[in-house]
């Protein structure tokens, strides 16, 4: 029998970028908790996959395919979950991209789609998903951070000041929205293994690297985030908000 601080029978997640990666790992560990689940990605091809794997494992899942940039879409999204009875009980801002560059050879629309992805997109959703959940006084809301939440690293400026700006989006969400029963926290993801890390993984220097400077000594498996997952969108954290919860092997508390 399921622990009812964890159970998350009758609720419905959507996890944006859950196509593939951190998302989607996240994804169905919500939905092995009970959660049926919203899966998005910019890609329906990709996403009615990921639905239709999802379901064959036995999960409830159904697509909600469009891009977390795109202000309309998102409000379409909204109006059509409205129409069709669906209400997002837990919102899990993941979607994003990396884009390395030195700043000075850095132009400014790369920088802006970066923020735009990994920054304002959690702002627009999450306010579209939280003006539904106040009106019924509850929701989880869990922003996707990073170790560059709190560290910077050369060549990652706009994702590093993306990042850096969830986690006080998200303390500016529980500052706003705790009264009305939402609790809002991040995750920090350390080094895992996922397509938007190939390059590194495949580079032996810094593959070494992330093996040495992470006390676990090795990447984090997509699986290794879905404990905090639940546990943010569970009961469980009913009086928890505004935190950031780094899941990093331990490589952000040691030198
Ligand atoms: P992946 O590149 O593996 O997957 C990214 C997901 O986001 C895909 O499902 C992709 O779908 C979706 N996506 C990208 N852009 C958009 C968009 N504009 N609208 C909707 N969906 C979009 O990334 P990860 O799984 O590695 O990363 C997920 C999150 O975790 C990101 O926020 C990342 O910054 C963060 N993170 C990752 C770490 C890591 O080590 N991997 C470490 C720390 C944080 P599609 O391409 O079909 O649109």
């Amino acid at each position: 029998m399921t622990n009812p601080l964890f159970d998350l029978t009758g609720r419905t997640a959507l996890v944006t970028g859950s196509s593939r990666g951190l998302g989607r790992a996240m994804a169905e560990g919500l939905a092995a908790a009970g959660a049926s689940i919203l899966v998005n990605g910019t890609d329906p091809a990709r996403v009615g996959a990921a639905v239709q794997e999802m379901r064959q494992a036995g999960f409830e899942a159904n697509p909600a395919a469009f891009d977390v940039t795109s202000e309309e879409q998102v409000v379409n999204a909204f109006a059509g979950f409205d129409a069709s009875g669906v209400t997002v009980d837990i919102l899990v801002n993941n979607a994003g991209i990396q884009f390395r560059k030195p700043m000075v050879e850095l132009a400014t629309a790369d920088w802006q789609r970066v923020i735009d992805t990994n920054l304002t997109s959690a702002f627009v959703i999450g306010r579209e998903a939280a003006k539904r959940m106040i009106a019924r006084g509850h929701g989880k809301i869990i922003n996707i951070g990073s170790l560059t939440s709190a560290l910077a690293r050369a060549t990652v400026a706009p994702y590093t000041v993306a990042k850096g700006g969830i986690k006080m989006l998200t303390q500016a969400m529980a500052a706003e929205w705790a009264e009305h029963g939402i609790q809002a926290n991040a995750i920090g993801p350390g080094y895992m293994l996922t397509d938007m890390n190939q390059a590194l993984i495949d580079n032996p220097a810094f593959d070494a690297w992330v093996k040495n400077r992470t006390p676990s000594k090795r990447w984090g498996r997509p699986d290794e985030l879905i404990g905090t997952a639940v546990f943010l969108a569970a009961p469980a954290s009913n009086y928890i908000n505004g935190q950031i919860i780094y899941v990093d092997g331990g490589m952000i508390s040691v030198l």
